[in-house]
């Protein structure tokens, strides 16, 4: 019997690497929604479309094909999962995913992703909106410095260029824009585990997310 776990939460809060490690325990399929708004915000700023007309967004959205790929993103057949990890498709994700017809366009790949086995999804409304029947749904959270401080570490150890500072006024924008915005905003879905994970390490928040997950499908989650 298959099941779904969602984890949503704001930028940096560490859903991404809580979400594939659980996945990963677990022996399910791991789907970062957040990819697909990042691939699909990439695709149309390219091609000059504005997020403000809803009517022109949506004639381009026809011609634009999505598919995962194990964890690739590929738009129209190109493999853009590289290039949607930059500062810049951070900005452009969280104004392009505002829009409804974008959100609207890619709720059906999101719904689908179902159909190929358990998953654990990640995003901003995988419990609310796209997967509202969750078996369980977490709601993952940190302070916004906390979140700063590791993306800052994260940018160090890539050895990519890091300012704490303009880090943390991005990431309180982000919050602004995907809290804020009408359709779909980023909130704590009902019945979600609420977690703060401030001053829990990677290794903590992963076992806290498994020892709830197996509380509530002992039966599902069992070893063979
Ligand atoms: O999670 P990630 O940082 O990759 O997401 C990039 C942006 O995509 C978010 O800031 C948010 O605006 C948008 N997003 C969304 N709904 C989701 C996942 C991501 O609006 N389910």
């Amino acid at each position: 019997m298959s099941y779904v776990i969602t984890i949503d939460g704001p930028a940096g809060a560490g859903k991404s690497s809580a979400a594939k490690d659980t996945a990963e325990k677990l022996g399910i399929n791991y789907l970062d929604t957040g990819a697909i708004y990042r691939a699909i915000a990439l695709i149309l700023s390219q091609s000059e479309v504005k997020p403000i007309d809803d009517e022109i967004m949506r004639e381009a959205l026809s011609d634009i094909q999505i598919e995962l790929r194990g964890k690739a993103v590929l738009v129209n057949g190109f493999d853009v999962t590289g290039e949607i990890r930059t500062p810049e498709v951070d900005e452009l994700a969280s104004v392009y995913s505002a829009v409804p017809s974008v959100r609207k366009a890619l709720l059906a790949l999101q719904k689908e992703q179902e159909n190929h086995g358990s998953i654990v999804a990640e995003g901003r409304d995988v419990g609310s909106v796209v997967f509202p029947n969750a078996k369980v749904k977490f709601f993952i959270t940190a302070s916004p410095e906390a979140r700063a401080e590791r993306r800052y570490k994260e940018r160090i150890s890539k050895g990519r260029p890091a300012d704490y500072d303009a880090i943390l006024k991005a990431i309180i924008e982000r919050d602004r824009n995907d809290s804020s915005r009408e359709v779909s905003p980023l909130t704590v879905p009902e019945g979600a585990v609420y977690l703060d994970t401030s001053d829990m390490t990677e290794e903590e928040t992963v076992q806290f997310i498994l020892n709830k997950v197996k509380e509530a499908l002992p039966y599902e989650t069992q070893t063979k």
